[in-house]
């Protein structure tokens, strides 16, 4: 995805606006893969201040994912926003994105912003109840005997430290 910028390199300052959508291709993250279910939609500003470019905005999509606790397959919408610098000479340590000529090549850009937001897993909803770890099946839509025989300790859920922070701040 390229945004033009022959305008703006003519007038420093002047911000510009950018709209685009493009289908992504699959990426590896953290041994899975992001499969996209809709083009990546991308809203920007960007502005040339003379050496470089400050290219800000939002991007939405949405991905092919699957429930990390009930192993459903789902629609899972992705936003992120990004505020990026791209500088003509950009060194190679990372700190900003290069460009060259009269566009800006965000594709990496976006696909770092991608990444950088991700989820570690995915969960089709916020309460799934997931799998019994017994017998396997799916507690959201059926109720096995298997946990009245197990203490009824909970799982341990990665909302629950979140929850506590939250009715923490409550109280203040
Ligand atoms: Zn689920
Ligand atoms: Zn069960």
């Amino acid at each position: 995805m390229k945004i033009p910028v022959a305008l703006e390199l003519k007038l420093p300052g002047h911000i510009g606006a950018f709209h685009a959508s493009e289908p992504f291709a699959d990426m590896e993250y953290l041994g899975r893969t992001l499969r996209f279910a809709a083009p990546v939609s991308v809203d920007a500003e960007y502005v040339f201040d003379g050496s470089g470019f400050s290219v800000k905005g939002t991007l939405k999509t949405s991905l092919h994912s699957q429930c990390a606790r009930c192993a459903k397959e789902f629609e899972e919408p992705f936003e992120t926003k990004f505020d990026e610098r791209f500088e003509k000479n950009a060194d190679e340590d990372g700190e900003c994105y290069g460009f060259s000529g009269e566009e800006l090549d965000v594709s990496q850009m976006l696909r770092d912003a991608i990444l950088l937001n991700m989820l570690p897993y995915s969960v089709c909803r916020p309460d799934c109840r997931g799998l019994c770890p017994v017998c396997g099946c799916d507690l959201n839509t059926a109720q096995c005997a298997c946990a009245q025989e197990a203490a009824g300790e909970e799982p341990p859920s990665p909302f629950a430290a979140l929850r506590t922070l939250l009715n923490d701040d409550k109280e203040v």
